[in-house]
This record gives C-alpha cells, structure tokens and sequence, in this order.
C-alpha cells in the first residue's frame, strides 16, 4: 500500500514539476515574440476573452459587431488583457465594478489603439468608476471623466454607456478620456512612447489650431466648441468624431481627418474612401 502512495506522491511531483518547466518556458518565448514583434502577431499568443465579456461586446458594442472574425479575436484578446491589468475600482455611490463595466471601459480603450501596436497605456494602471457625474475636489466642479497623470483614468458609467448608446452623435465619453490617456501615453517617454509620428502630429495640431480659431471667433464649425478650449480636448474631440461621425468629419475636412487616421493608424470611413 505505502508504495502506491509513494509513486503517486512521485507523479504528481514530476507532473509539477512539468507544468511549471512549461509554463515558464511559454512566457519566456511569449515575451520574446512580444519584444520582436509588438504587432497583431504576439496577440495570438494571449489568453482569450471569457465568454461572458464577448456577450457584451457583441450587444452593445459596434465597432466589435463591424470587425473581421480574424480582428474579433485579436480585439478580445486585447480587451481580455487591458482587464487583466487594470485596477478597476468603485467610487461615490457605485458599490462594484462588474465585469460588464471593466470589458465596455476596456474595449474603449482597445478601439483607440486598435491600429497600433500593443498600447496597454500602463502608466494608467487604475481605473476609477462612478455611478455618474462626481464632484472633483481638485477642480471644484462636476466631471463625467478625467484622466490624471498620477496613473488613474476616472470615468462615470452613465455617461459611457450613454456614449456607446448613440453611435453617431460624436459624443464618447470613453473614447473622449481614452484620447486624453494615449495622448499622455505617447508624450511621456516610457516604452510606448513616440507612438504618433511626430511630423504627422504637428502637422494634426496646426490644421487643429486654425480649427480652435474658428470656433472662438464663432464661424461654424463641425466640432462643438469645448474642442476650442485647449489641443488636448480639441484631439479628444476629434477622436469621438473619427470613430462617430467618420464620414461627415472627412467631409468637413478632409486633412484632419486623414491625419488623424494616419495617427490611429485605422480607417473609419463607411464610404469606399479607403485612401488614409
Ligand atoms: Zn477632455
């Protein structure tokens, strides 16, 4: 009997023992896909999306439902991992971050970055959720978001909801504070830094410039007029208007809009005008 035991004890030892030879050496050669190959290729190797986020993706987000199946499954796995690195954590009267919250924030971001390589914005490790609008007591006014550069994205769940629940009014509270994150994301000099070309930046923020000026004098202007308060929210504007209002956008102006896709590195329009 005791010798059953002992062999048994053995087996599973050597079982362990394999597990974790292997296990370690597939994140070895994941990490090394992932340094040589920061592209759509090292998302093969990430776990998938569990069953119950890509539900929710399939309701209430369109820019999943309108993908490729081959991007779907890159789409997940990105999501999946955005989740996985993020603290999500409740404020105010909001009691918990459910899953469907954590997966329609992370998509968000995942939607923004989709065309670059493996942006996680790590330096916004912490997402904070209110239930709706919350008083800053730094700013002493009410916010629906904000992204802080201590390392935390703040966002009310009413208003991303309400954001996705019109497709088309160029208004994104998600996509809007995600904007502002990769913006800092590009401009601070960590590993993801220089994601945008910088000529093709500056060249965005001069057409933007022109475009602020016309809104202070009070000509017309596709873009409401908080993008005329400073680049940052005249980017993050024009980035809910890329992917809610692609077509009209390019309509209005062209050169921005094509700037812009340079710089997401996607292409929104429904229109055949597949040229950026
Ligand atoms: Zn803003």
């Amino acid at each position: 009997m005791g010798i059953y035991v002992f062999l048994i004890i053995c087996i599973l030892w050597i079982l362990i023992i394999v597990a974790t030879v292997v296990y370690g050496v597939y994140g070895m050669f994941r990490d090394i896909v992932m340094f040589f190959f920061k592209d759509k290729l090292a998302h093969l190797l990430f776990r998938n999306l569990n069953a119950r986020s890509k539900t929710f993706l399939q309701k209430y987000f369109l820019y999943y439902r309108n993908l490729p199946p081959k991007d779907k499954l890159f789409f997940e796995r990105r999501v999946q991992k955005f989740m996985n690195m993020k603290d999500f954590e409740p404020r105010g009267e909001l009691k918990q971050v459910t899953l469907e919250m954590k997966t329609l924030i992370a998509a968000s971001a995942i939607q923004i970055t989709f065309g670059l390589p493996a942006v996680y914005m790590h330096r916004f490790y912490r997402i904070l959720v209110y239930a709706d609008d919350y008083y800053s007591t730094i700013t002493h006014r009410h916010h629906r978001g904000e992204v802080n550069t201590r390392g935390f994205i703040v966002l009310s769940w009413k208003n991303l909801v309400e954001g996705y629940a019109n497709n088309t009014d160029g208004r994104n509270l998600g996509l809007h504070e995600m904007a502002h994150a990769l913006r800092i994301v590009d401009a601070l000099h960590s590993e993801e830094q220089n994601l945008f070309d910088r000529e093709t930046f500056m060249q965005f923020i001069n057409y933007a410039r022109q475009e602020m000026v016309r809104i202070e004098t009070g000509e017309e202007s596709f873009f409401r007029e908080y993008a005329a308060t400073n680049d940052h929210e005249f980017f993050a504007v024009a980035v809910e208007n890329f992917f809610e209002r692609p077509d009209a956008f390019h309509g209005y102006h062209p050169q921005l809009y094509l700037l812009l896709a340079d710089l997401l590195n996607q292409n929104t329009l429904t229109s055949g005008n597949h040229s950026a």
